[in-house]
């Protein structure tokens, strides 16, 4: 389908939708496309050039803003991801160990990361211990 801006006679523009340029043609030719105003079936396509180039100039400007506030979302996520790191004691491998003892109050009660296999991670979360992953961030890589 194609939109088209059309002009009757009496300038009144409008939209409407054809399958093709030789649709509209023949239904034009047909008087089968009338104006929503006047009634008029004197209707022609109208330049649209300006209203396109302006659209275009918008969602550009649009894309670039999102860009920008994305950049400030994952520097927000870099820094919180570093308070976590910061906070926290890295137990490594003993992860899952770790987190059940502080859970069950057998271990000081604490800020951990470390590594925990999905079969861990799976299990650590059934027993309602609380574990998030942390996002993998590019920069974090040794
Ligand atoms: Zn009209």
């Amino acid at each position: 389908m194609i939109r088209f801006n059309l002009i009757c006679d009496e300038q009144h523009t409008f939209e409407a939708w054809f399958s093709s340029s030789a649709d509209f043609e023949e239904q034009s030719a047909r008087q089968l496309v009338s104006c929503p105003h006047c009634g008029s079936t004197a209707v022609e396509k109208a330049l649209m050039a300006p209203s396109v180039s302006t659209s275009r100039k918008k969602e550009a400007t649009t894309r670039l803003a999102m860009n920008t506030a994305q950049q400030a979302a994952m520097d927000q996520l870099r820094k919180a991801v570093k308070t976590i790191r910061d906070n926290s004691e890295d137990v490594g491998t003993r992860f899952p160990e770790e987190a059940r003892k502080i859970h069950y109050g057998e271990s000081e009660e604490r800020g951990i990361i470390g590594q925990a296999g999905p079969d861990e991670v799976k299990a650590l979360v059934e027993e309602g211990v609380g574990i998030a992953p942390l996002p993998d961030l590019p920069e974090d890589k040794n």
